[in-house]
C-alpha cells in the first residue's frame, strides 16, 4: 500500500490547519476500499488532532487552553526557545488511526482532521499509510 508524504506550510506560530480533503485524496489516491489509514507527524513541535471544524472557535479554543497549559513565557529547562510547542505537541500526539470504509475516511459529521503547529511557521510532513483489510 502507497505511503503519501503531505506537505503543508503553516503561516503562525500556533494554529491548526484543517488536512481532512487531503487525507481523503490520499486515501482515494491509494485504491483502498475497507481498511485503516494511518497518519503520522514526524516533528516534535506539531501534532495531529480529530476535532470540531464547523465553528472556528473550536480551534481558537483549543489553542488557547493549551496556552495555559504551557504558556510561550512559562519557565522550562529546555534552552532552545520552543519547550511550550513540546509540550503542546505531546499534548496533542503525533499519530492518529482512522477508519476506511467504502473508498473513504470514515468520519463523524463534525469532525475534521487538523495539523497543530506550535512552532511555525515552518513546512511540515504528514505521512498518510492506507492499509486494506
Ligand atoms: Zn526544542
Amino acid at each position: 500500500m502507497a505511503l503519501s508524504r503531505l506537505r503543508i506550510t503553516t503561516r503562525a506560530r500556533s494554529e491548526m490547519i484543517e488536512i481532512t480533503s487531503l487525507v481523503r485524496e490520499a486515501v482515494q489516491q491509494s485504491g483502498a476500499r475497507e481498511g485503516l489509514c494511518c497518519l503520522f507527524v514526524p516533528h516534535t513541535t506539531a501534532g495531529i488532532t480529530i476535532n470540531e471544524n464547523a465553528d472556528p472557535n473550536v480551534a481558537r479554543d483549543l489553542l488557547a487552553q493549551w496556552e495555559k497549559i504551557a504558556p510561550t513565557d512559562g519557565n522550562y529547562l529546555h534552552q532552545e526557545g520552543n519547550a511550550p510547542a513540546h509540550v503542546k505537541a505531546s499534548l496533542v500526539g503525533s499519530s492518529e488511526v482512522l477508519l476506511v470504509e467504502r473508498g473513504d475516511l470514515v468520519l463523524g459529521t463534525w469532525q475534521g482532521i487538523f495539523l497543530c503547529e506550535f512552532d511555525g511557521p515552518r513546512q511540515r510532513t504528514v505521512m498518510v499509510k492506507t492499509v486494506s483489510g
